[in-house]
């Protein structure tokens, strides 16, 4: 096992991290930002270390600032939790080159599946269904016009680097392609400094469900079921379920069954989320996720299992020592995502947090690294805090979460809070019927009324 871990992130993942790494009797080396100084995991790491002025590309994003930490400090093992450097090929093989360990896949693993087209080439001949759509990039609007009339429109023109929902344009028809094309590649290029696009079939009620999959280096690879995470905004989560309240038991064993397979022949090691669209009971594959999620807890809550640890233990060389018939699911989670933001326009909203007080209870559970007194900096992502309840049932895990919401307090900067609290209070939400396209619909409906 590591004595130290460097923790290559800030805000409330790195925290969450960090109490892993102290549970397993590790040491810590916390980096961050100028505009982090006072930030909790700094605080509350062994050692922190300095990396640079407050844009991210000059700290969390600077590499050689972060080897240099590693270096200095001794660190045997790097974990770059989510966002920053989590999904960047070259940094995990730069941090093996160095002689440390990536708590994380190979980085030819995380750059087959950062390109999504070789993703899911690579998916499709190991058996995992997809979306219909192109065979691989569109070369040409000529190309992408013989494809959507093979398809059916509505399509959707998406970026092979996609990420963040960014990239991705929906024709509803012939009319709409030219335009679709080209914004989703001057989109792609601006974002990702790559315009290869590629298409799919633009399904109008799928729900977002995605497994949770986690392997060690001795070819056992299981999963720990299933997150429903179809309230989404502009693709972007914000409220995340295990388990789905639409699958059953049995649909969940068998795409649990055909993701585990697959990434067994691939050799695939430690965590990994394969993200699917779920319609007329059928999934269809969109991407794989080579990191650890942002809405990781509810998988934790129902199956009673700690997964950045398992993912430090895998790391370091240790066997899972349990199979996939070891793992049971228990009750129902929900997690709110708390963003620093209007709850009507989104807009962020940073600022200094004169008054935090957290909700508790049983089976109240919040990642956050906010405090009293705290100023969410306007540099980076608005997220503060991650409401997560576990109950029974999930209409108990509904009477916790709103519960719970109104017991938090964060004064100073708004938050995204009355809007979970309206969500959690909807007839349809509390009966499970939702799909990706329901909260757009919510917000409109409840706008207006
Ligand atoms: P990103 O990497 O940018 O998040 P994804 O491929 O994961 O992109 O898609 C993000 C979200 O966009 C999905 O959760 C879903 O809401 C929507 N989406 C993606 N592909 C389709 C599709 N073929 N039809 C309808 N919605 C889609």
């Amino acid at each position: 096992m590591f004595s130290k871990i460097l923790i290559a992130n800030r805000g409330e993942i790195a925290l969450r991290v960090l109490r892993a790494c102290r549970e397993l009797g590790i040491r810590t080396v916390a980096v961050h930002s100028t505009a982090d100084a006072d930030a909790m995991h700094v605080r509350l790491a062994d050692e922190a270390v300095c990396i640079g002025p407050p844009a991210a590309r000059d700290s969390y994003l600077n590499v050689v600032a972060i080897l240099a930490a590693a270096t200095i400090t001794g660190a045997e093992a790097i974990h770059p939790g989510y966002g920053f450097l989590s999904e960047n090929a070259d940094f995990a093989e730069t941090v093996e080159a160095h002689g440390l360990a990536f708590i994380g896949p190979t980085g030819a693993h995380i750059r087959t599946m950062g390109d999504k087209i070789s993703a899911k080439t690579t998916m499709m001949a190991l058996g995992v269904p997809l979306v219909p759509g192109s065979d691989g990039e569109l070369k040409s609007l000529e190309e992408a016009r013989e494809v959507a009339a093979k398809i059916c429109y509505p399509v959707l023109i998406k970026a092979a680097a996609g990420g963040g929902g960014r990239g991705m344009k929906v024709a509803r028809s012939e009319d709409e392609l030219e335009e679709a094309w080209r914004l989703a590649r001057a989109e792609s290029l601006a974002a990702f400094g790559n315009d290869a696009v590629y298409m799919e079939k633009y399904l109008d009620r799928p729900r977002h469900i995605e497994l949770q999959i986690l392997a060690d280096t001795h070819g056992n690879v299981v999963h720990f079921g299933e997150r429903d995470c179809s309230l989404q905004r502009r693709h972007q989560k914000l409220v995340e379920e295990a388990g789905s309240p639409v699958l059953s038991a049995e649909q969940r064993d068998e795409i649990g069954e055909i993701a585990t397979s697959a990434l067994r022949k691939l050799g695939y090691r430690n965590a990994g989320t394969l993200e699917f669209l779920y319609q007329d009971n059928q999934f269809c594959f969109i991407e794989m996720n080579t990191r650890l999620q942002v809405e990781h807890p509810v998988t934790e809550l129902v199956c009673g299992v700690d997964l950045v640890k398992e993912q430090i233990r895998v790391a370091a060389g240790e066997a899972l020592g349990y199979g996939q018939k070891d793992i049971t699911f228990s009750g129902h989670a929900i997690e709110c995502r708390i963003n620093a933001e209007d709850p009507e326009t989104f807009i962020p909203s940073p600022g200094t947090i004169t008054m935090f007080h957290p909700p508790g209870g049983l089976g109240v559970r919040i990642d956050s690294a906010i405090y009293t007194g705290y100023r969410v900096p306007p540099y980076y992502d608005s997220m503060v805090a991650k409401l997560i309840v576990h109950a029974p049932t999930r209409e108990a895990a509904i009477s916790r979460m709103s519960r719970a919401l109104d017991e938090m307090v964060v004064e100073g900067v708004k938050t995204v809070i009355p809007l979970h609290q309206r969500i959690m209070r909807d007839p349809e939400f509390r009966k499970g019927e939702y799909t990706i396209h329901w909260l757009e619909q919510f917000m409109t409906r409840t706008a207006a009324g």
